[in-house]
Formats: structure tokens, C-alpha cells, sequence
């Protein structure tokens, strides 16, 4: 399995691969002791696209029997013309044809071991961490993107079943739930925040508040990612002031300025954000906000660009990642007037990343002398790495600890940080909570 793109589709990868597992089927390490290779591929944007192409193309290469799947399976013509000999293309969420197909290319001989189900699903994260995917979709339309064209409108799933899998990933040792979609704070509006009856007595409403508090109790940190922020959002900060979900919103702004946010159609553009990222922090002051913003989109004047570092300066993001516009075949906006140049484009890019690393590293030099918890990542020779609460795995920072080689993965330490720099911390462990 070649698994390519984002934390979403790590997840449809996992439930192929468990689906597989259960009919019988063997993960390869390696191209060459695989009868069959495949490639789930991304198509969010053009880079994105050539690098699964190139995946494929590696994959025909090394092995020859390749099934190709993800959002690149709605292209399907682009793919046999390029690579005539793809056993199969299937588009996103379509499990059961690939599965299908994995049937038809590689059969397994009739054996006592098909009836073999695995206790737990098969996870391509490490073992104390786990994506929880709550909806496919999404009902917004940025006119960057082509998700919507690609996924459809939001569908969510249900919240027993999401609290099931919940449960069931903690038993087996998750220690961190990270709960993805595409906008984690329209979860439940197609199920018009309906109640659902618990096993165990109780009820559990399809509603992103009522799902995280459920999801708090587990015992694990429980991390918000894509939330957009809607008045409503405001209710899950208490759960993160009382420490059943880990004070962290991963809220993708993209823009500040209101001409650019109204160009890329963006979901809740309104203007009293900074008022309600202020109200966030007086509720809960830990809170981290990680976002992401786009750089160079049509029609970004100077003054729209100046208007976002100044708003930037203003709210002192936790996290920050930059892209610069790159047109992506079907959106909206590459029919928008103004296309910036890109020498202005890096050169945006580059003053953005400035102020943002300069805000980082002063948030980060304020955390040296505190104590924090730490869950353990990786741990070698005398020393270990890990992730504070503000922290989340492969996209933002890490902490580096000294005098840690008795910890293990999944661990979580209390540390005191020593030091800081642009994007990491650095400190040495006070207690194993184990
Ligand atoms: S919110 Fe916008 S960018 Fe995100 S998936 Fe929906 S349409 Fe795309």
C-alpha cells in the first residue's frame, strides 16, 4: 500500500487494509514480495496529483501490478492514458471496489485463516495515536477547492459509532484521538444533531460539542482538527478549560483580508474574529491556534496582504503554515481576475513565514521555566521526542527531552522546558505518569 495525501485519507487506507486483512489477505513491506501494489492516491492539488502519478509510475515500475485509488480515481482517463497497464482505478470511500478489485487481481486460495478477523483494525500511525474521521464532505465551496466536486456534500457518521471506534482504538492503546474532516464544526448537520441511544444508557447527540465531551471521557487527549470558527465553537472551549479536550483548535483561515476571504468564498469570513479568538483565551488561556494561510491568491493586493501580517501580529497564532496559490484544475478561482506573479508570491511568502516564526519563537521562549505534560513519540539513546498538548503529530512542533531513554512510546511525562527556539522546545522529564 502506497498511501499518499492527507490524514483523511491515511484513514480510508486503514479501512482498506483492514477489509483486506479480514478476507485473508498479507501487508508486503516492499514492492518486490507484493502481488499486487496499491496506490491511494491525492488530487487536491496539481503537485499533489504529479506526486501520485510519480507514485504510480514507481509502483508499475518496481512491481507492475498496480490498483490506483483516492481522489485521483475520479480521473480515471488521465491515469490508464498515462499508465495503460493500472489493473483498476477506483475514486475515494469506494472500499468495496477496491477491495473488489484486489479480489480479481491477486485471489487467495480457499483457507481455514479466511475466517481469521483481526482483533483490532490495522494502523499505518503509530500505535499511541489515532485519526478519527467523523464526516466525509463538505457543504462549504471555497473556490480553491475542488473537495466538495471530488467528495461531495457532508455526510456525517453517526456519533455511537464514532464513540464505538473511539473506544475501541484507547483499549488498543491510542493515547491521542485526532478528529478530522473537512470541517469538524459542521459535524452533525445532516443528522439535524439528532440523539442516539449509548449501550451502556445515556445518549450521544450528533453534535460536535456533545461528541468531544463523550470523546474526552475516554481518557485520551482528544485534538480538534478543522474547525472553522462559528459562534458555536464557543462551547467547546470550557471543555478545554476543564481539561477533557486538549486546549488546541487547528482553525485553517487561510486569509484575513475581507476582499481575499470573500474571493475564496470562505466559511464564517466575518470580521469579529479577532474578538472571538480573544474571548477564547480568556476562557481558556492555554488554548493553541494552529492555522494555515494561502498566499498570492487572485486579486491579493499589497494592502490585502499588509492587512493580513497586521492581523497576524495581532492574533499571535500559536502555528502557522503558508502555501502559496497554486491553481488547481476545476476550481473556481482560476477564473478570477488578478493573478499575482510569482516573484511576488515568494516574496509574500517569505515576510509571512518571517513574522510568523518571530511570533513563534517569542510564545515558545514564554513556555521556558513551566511544566507540561509530554506524550513520548519517539525515544533513542539517552534522549526522547514528543509533543506538548499544543502540538500536533507531523504538522507542528515537538519537544525535545534530555535524560529520557527509560520512556517509551505513548508515554506521557511531565516535563519542564529548558529551552526554546523558532519552533520546538527542549526540556527534561519531572514524573512518568506511564
Ligand atoms: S471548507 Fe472549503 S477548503 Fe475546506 S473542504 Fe470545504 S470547500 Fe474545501
Amino acid at each position: 500500500m502506497v498511501s499518499l495525501g492527507c490524514p483523511k485519507n491515511l484513514v480510508d487506507s486503514e479501512r482498506i487494509l483492514t477489509k483486506l486483512r479480514s478476507d485473508g489477505y498479507e501487508m508486503s513491506p516492499d514492492y518486490a514480495g507484493a502481488d499486487v501494489v496499491l496506490v491511494n492516491t491525492c488530487g487536491f492539488l496539481d503537485s499533489a496529483k504529479e506526486e501520485s502519478l510519480e507514485a504510480i509510475g514507481e509502483a508499475i515500475a518496481e512491481n507492475g501490478r498496480v490498483i490506483v485509488t483516492g481522489c485521483m480515481g475520479q480521473e480515471a482517463e488521465q491515469i490508464r492514458a498515462r499508465f495503460p497497464d493500472v489493473l483498476a482505478v477506483t475514486g475515494a470511500h469506494q472500499y468495496e471496489e477496491v477491495v473488489g478489485a484486489v479480489h480479481v487481481a491477486a485471489p487467495i486460495p480457499p483457507s481455514a485463516y479466511l475466517d481469521l478477523v483481526p482483533e483490532r483494525d490495522l494502523k499505518l500511525t503509530p500505535r499511541h495515536y489515532s485519526y478519527l474521521k467523523i464526516s466525509e464532505g463538505c457543504n462549504h465551496r471555497c473556490s480553491f477547492c475542488i473537495i466538495p466536486a471530488l467528495r461531495g456534500d457532508l455526510v456525517s457518521r453517526r456519533p455511537d459509532a464514532i464513540l464505538r471506534e473511539a473506544e475501541k482504538l484507547v483499549a488498543a492503546g491510542t493515547r491521542e484521538l485526532l478528529v478530522i474532516s473537512q470541517d469538524t464544526s459542521a459535524y452533525g448537520l445532516d443528522l439535524r444533531h439528532a440523539a442516539y441511544p449509548l449501550k451502556g444508557g445515556g445518549e450521544i447527540r450528533a453534535d460536535m460539542e456533545d461528541l468531544a465531551r463523550h470523546l474526552g471521557r475516554l481518557g485520551a487527549w482528544v485534538r480538534l482538527h478543522y474547525v472553522y470558527p462559528y459562534p458555536h465553537v464557543d462551547r467547546v472551549i470550557p471543555l478545554m478549560a476543564d481539561g477533557l479536550v486538549v486546549p488546541y483548535l487547528d482553525i485553517p483561515f487561510q486569509h484575513a483580508a475581507p476582499s481575499v476571504l470573500k474571493a475564496m468564498k470562505r466559511p464564517a469570513n466575518e470580521a469579529k474574529v479577532l474578538e472571538r479568538i480573544a474571548k477564547w483565551r480568556a476562557i481558556c488561556p492555554d488554548i493553541a491556534i494552529r492555522s494555515t494561510f494561502v498566499v498570492g491568491f487572485p486579486g491579493e493586493t499589497e494592502a490585502d496582504f499588509d492587512y493580513l501580517l497586521q492581523w497576524l501580529e495581532e492574533a499571535r497564532l500559536d502555528r502557522v503554515g503558508a502555501f502559496r496559490f497554486e491553481p488547481v484544475a476545476g476550481a473556481a478561482a482560476n477564473q478570477l481576475p488578478g493573478h499575482v506573479p510569482e516573484e511576488v508570491k515568494e516574496e509574500r511568502y517569505a515576510r509571512l513565514m518571517e513574522l510568523t516564526a518571530r511570533i513563534s519563537a517569542e510564545k515558545l521562549a514564554a513556555k521556558v521555566g513551566r511544566t507540561m505534560d509530554v506524550i513520548i513519540d519517539e525515544v533513542g539513546g539517552d534522549g526522547a521526542s514528543g509533543r506538548s498538548q499544543a502540538d500536533a503529530p507531523e504538522i507542528d512542533g515537538q519537544v525535545h527531552l534530555r535524560d529520557a531513554g527509560h520512556l517509551a512510546p505513548g508515554d506521557i511525562v511531565r516535563v519542564e522546558i529548558e529551552e526554546a527556539d523558532e519552533h520546538d522546545l527542549f526540556g527534561v522529564p519531572v514524573s512518568a505518569e506511564g
